[in-house]
């Protein structure tokens, strides 16, 4: 068993729910009015392990979108078609040590790395650019059954429509890149740019993604089904650009004090990778000045307080 002591984990994580819950610091999403209309108090915590053993506690059938934790799913699957060295052709694998939606691209005219809006609207350009806009959706949206199980996701239309028409920086950052000439031959931005935004409205429990999270934490293939969805390798690549750039502006920090590759988005939802033992999805709306969630932060705090999986403690 990847966790022996199971029961005392879910013993834990029950308690840690009990004591983060009490948090109410940080304002949700209010860019657009999808996300403010959230309730802030709702809270989920739940996790999967490689060996497909899961607990879960809170809010944890409650749907939220999964904005900018698609942006490890885009780029795994841009990885897939593509290789390591066309992907990177198009989008860099650096922090950017900048805001998400910063106007930026770096000295060759590329976006950053994957993990911020310019290098994921550029990995959605990669994803099946000679198929219909609603064959490539369906494509993403079946990876991500895959990798939650089975389960089929949900689709957020409200927020879909509402990014797409509060999306000047989004533009802004598609025209700069195609101004660069960093997109592929032929890519059509508006049809990017829109099918980002359906990425971002996929919608999902804590329950699945904290499947998604096992999944990746078992190199690309699903706990509860043993399907291989992505290869050990393209997990690898992802994971490490998530333990680097996978926390907004924190993310420096967070590799410091946490040390583990996560990715979080603006909905508030959190998914935590421990490599070769287990996923976590920690969901709540309210969000610290840099878009984390703050219950999020503040688990992964008394985790790695609590248990030694910082992946370069000495024990
Ligand atoms: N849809 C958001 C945007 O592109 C994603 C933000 C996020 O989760 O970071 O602005």
């Amino acid at each position: 068993l990847a966790v022996p002591d199971f029961a005392g984990l879910v013993g834990d994580v029950h308690r840690m729910y009990r004591e983060i819950l009490p948090v109410r610091s940080g304002a949700v999403a209010d860019y657009i009015p999808q996300l403010a209309r959230v309730n802030p108090e709702q809270f989920a915590i739940s996790l999967c392990t490689v060996d497909g053993q899961r607990t879960s506690v809170g809010d944890d059938d409650v749907p939220f979108c999964v904005q900018s934790v698609s942006k490890t799913v885009s780029y795994c699957l841009a990885l897939e078609e593509h290789g390591v060295d066309l992907t990177h052709g198009h989008v860099g694998r650096e922090p950017s040590g900048q805001s998400f939606n910063e106007l930026t691209l770096n000295r060759q005219g590329r976006p950053h790395n994957p993990m911020i809006n310019a290098g994921a609207i550029m990995c959605c350009s990669l994803i099946r650019p000679e198929l219909a806009p609603a064959d490539r959706f369906d494509h993403v949206a079946r990876t991500w059954q895959r990798l939650a199980g089975g389960r089929r996701t949900g689709f957020n239309n409200a927020v879909y429509l509402s990014e797409r028409q509060t999306a000047d920086r989004n533009f802004a950052l598609g025209y700069s890149m195609r101004e660069n000439r960093a997109f592929p031959n032929g890519t059509n931005l508006q049809e990017t740019l829109e099918f980002y935004f359906q990425c971002c409205s996929v919608e999902l429990d804590a329950r699945m993604l904290s499947v998604v999270a096992g999944t990746l934490a078992a190199g690309g293939v699903c706990p509860l089904t043993g399907d291989r969805v992505f290869s050990e390798e393209t997990v690898q690549h992802c994971l490490s650009l998530m333990a680097t750039c996978g926390m907004y502006d924190f993310s420096g920090e967070f590799a410091f004090t946490v040390g583990l590759p996560a990715k979080s988005g603006v909905s508030g939802a959190m998914m935590i990778v421990i490599p070769q033992l287990m996923g976590i999805c920690v969901w709540s709306p309210r969000l610290d000045e840099l878009g984390n969630s703050v219950r999020g932060i503040e688990f992964c705090r008394k985790l790695v307080a609590e248990y030694q999986v910082h992946p370069h403690a000495a024990m």
